[in-house]
């Protein structure tokens, strides 16, 4: 938890400037880590009694690719835009896809609670070392990438077998 005071938050806004590390973070899926503290820049203005959270959070993702089974890293950074309801449970006109928003009680609100989803989002649902990851070899299990294990595969188009079955029996008519 990063609790954030907002008893006096000036007309300018309040700035925040905060590392949320893998401890706030608990829930990351399965084979997903933190490279580095996730950094998030906002500032906090207060219209009226309610309050809004602006900014963007960055950081480095620690992932397993889903082809060769290699941990890489991938960086990740979004804006954030949080309307922040105190006492309040109903979901505010102000949410939508765009815009999230937290309640909270008293003079403090949870920064890691208020941005938890936006760095959620982040995390790839398939991630891969690169776009061209070749992957393990079915036959050996070697780490394609890092060169050929020597395996020969080979790849049978059904259409094709079709093919040469006929081939077969107009070549040796005898064959069934
Ligand atoms: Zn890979
Ligand atoms: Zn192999």
């Amino acid at each position: 938890m990063i609790m954030i005071d907002v008893s006096r938050v000036p007309d300018s806004g309040l700035r925040v400037e905060k590392d949320i590390g893998l401890d706030d973070l608990v829930d990351l899926a399965e084979d997903t880590s933190l490279a580095c503290p996730v950094h998030v820049v906002g500032v906090v203005r207060q219209i009226e009694d309610r309050f809004t959270l602006t900014g963007s959070v960055s950081g480095t993702f620690e992932l397993v690719c889903g082809r060769c089974l290699e941990k890489f890293q991938q960086d990740f950074g979004t804006d954030v835009s949080i309307v922040l309801h105190r006492g309040e449970t109903n979901e505010p006109e102000e949410a939508g896809p765009d815009v999230g928003w937290l309640t909270f009680e008293g003079d403090t609100f949870d920064l890691v609670e208020a941005v938890r989803e936006d760095i959620l989002l982040g995390i790839p649902l398939r991630p891969l070392c690169s776009e061209d990851c070749k992957g393990l070899c079915t036959q050996c299990g070697a780490n394609l990438n890092s060169g050929d294990c020597g395996c020969r595969v080979e790849i049978v188009d059904p259409r094709l077998a079709v093919l040469e079955e006929l081939k077969t029996r107009i070549t040796n008519p005898n064959s069934k």
